[in-house]
């Protein structure tokens, strides 16, 4: 549930954790009061009281507290005119808090000034993140924002990053394996795996991304659905969708894990990746003879092509679509390098879909900033680092001597949610 009361500062984490040291060293017999708002329930304050504050409190009805810092009767208003007038007065179990519902009787409680100029309605305006301490680190692997076998209700909804990508490679090498019997020609049988592999089944390489996309969302109890399995049929516009997703999962996706909202953008691309690394390490921790170039050329050029194309102010045309029918993101690209740069940026601040109805969650080129294009050009280039494989051209395992076998790629994937891009050569 979403908590009622408004915040308009998110912050990092520095408390007072010394606050009630120092309170018990000045000697002072004191019992914490929670101030909660009477009709709306927000939280509003919390103060001390001592014997005098509580039975003050309870006779006039205006809540006074005791002050530890200036060590004397603090009735809550007196100065700024922000009374609070008492309606009930609970204790806890152990009769250690207070809890009081109490209503405002001036236009604000907290002494910080708010954007407006006016007195806070409530000292609780900072939100730390749920992720602060953890918020750019390193993705050291992908597969850590991976889902588990997601099931709900007992029926499969969806894969993990890991199944899908084991499902799509172990499809292709399965076909090549049989594709590679029809010929005892070694050019032929290359020939006829990267035709297929090319112009007849893109089908699991597109799964597979959107799989990806979803596993990051189904983590955190987001439905939705791979629209791919309609490839041949419902195709619109050369778009394939992640669908069923709500804009307020997206809301809450961002205001509570924002370094996954960041991953969720990049995990299509990330894994063509994860699927070349597969098949790579097949070939050559198991030595493996199947033919599967056409795969490994179309992750390598469909990853480049996919940047290029986020980079180019063109827009696809899109058809009329209810929140239901539309994809979670449009360009994942764009919108990974938007939301990377302005964590802080309420997802709902996107703007109205053209429709009217719901947020536009599609980036366009025009909405990015001249830093944020740069960064996806340099970005895009990077991408370039794939094709120094050596697998791509037939080497899988690069003998020097009897005993030492060796073999190494560029790789270059979303890795990071930070604005650092970084590339990494695996040796495998
Ligand atoms: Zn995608």
């Amino acid at each position: 549930m979403k908590p009622n009361t408004p915040t308009d500062q998110t912050t990092a984490f520095s408390p007072d954790l010394d606050k009630l040291f120092k309170i018990a060293q000045e000697g002072e017999a004191v019992i914490p009061a929670i101030i909660q708002h009477n009709d709306t329930k927000d939280v509003l304050m919390l103060g001390y009281m001592n014997r005098v504050a509580l039975k003050q409190t309870m006779e006039t009805g205006r809540v006074t507290f005791w002050s530890t810092s200036r060590r004397e009767l603090w009735v809550k208003g007196a100065t700024s005119g922000n009374t609070l007038r008492a309606m009930r007065i609970l204790i806890n179990c152990e009769q250690n808090s207070l809890l009081i519902y109490a209503l405002p009787e001036g236009p604000g409680v907290c002494h910080t000034i708010g954007n407006n100029g006016t007195h806070r309605p409530t000292c609780y305006y900072r939100e730390l993140s749920l992720y602060s301490a953890e918020k750019y680190r390193f993705f050291a692997d992908g597969t850590l924002y991976d889902s588990p076998f997601v099931s709900e209700n007992g029926s499969y909804t969806a894969p993990s990053m890991q199944q899908a990508t084991e499902v799509s490679s172990n499809f292709y090498q399965l076909t090549h394996f049989y594709l590679q019997k029809l010929t005892d020609n070694k050019a032929g049988q290359i020939a006829i795996n990267v035709i297929f592999d090319a112009l007849l089944m893109p089908h699991p390489i597109i799964w597979l991304h959107e799989e990806h996309h979803r596993a990051v969302m189904a983590r955190r109890g987001i439905n939705s659905r791979n629209e791919s399995y309609f490839l041949y049929s419902k195709l619109e516009g050369g778009v394939v969708k992640v669908s069923g997703v709500k804009d307020s999962d997206l809301i809450r996706l961002k205001r509570y894990y924002p370094p996954e909202i960041i991953y969720l953008h990049t995990a299509g691309i990330v894994s063509m990746t994860a699927m070349t690394r597969h098949i790579e390490s097949r070939w050559f921790f198991h030595e493996t003879e199947s033919l599967d170039y056409g795969i490994l050329w179309t992750n390598a050029v469909n990853n480049f092509y996919y940047m290029s194309a986020c980079t180019q102010n063109e827009e696809p045309e899109l058809p009329e679509e209810t929140e239901d029918e539309r994809d979670f993101t449009g360009f994942d690209c764009r919108a990974w390098v938007y939301d990377l740069f302005r964590p802080d940026e309420p997802y709902e601040t996107r703007g109205i879909h053209r429709s009217g109805q719901g947020i536009d969650r599609y980036i366009t080129y025009a909405k990015l900033s001249s830093e944020e294009r740069n960064y996806l050009s340099n970005a895009t280039q990077l991408y370039l680092l794939n094709f120094i494989d050596p697998n791509l051209i037939g080497f899988h395992r690069i003998q020097v001597s009897e005993n030492f076998v060796f073999n190494f790629a560029g790789r270059h994937s979303w890795l990071r949610s930070d604005k650092r891009v970084r590339w990494i050569c695996i040796l495998i």
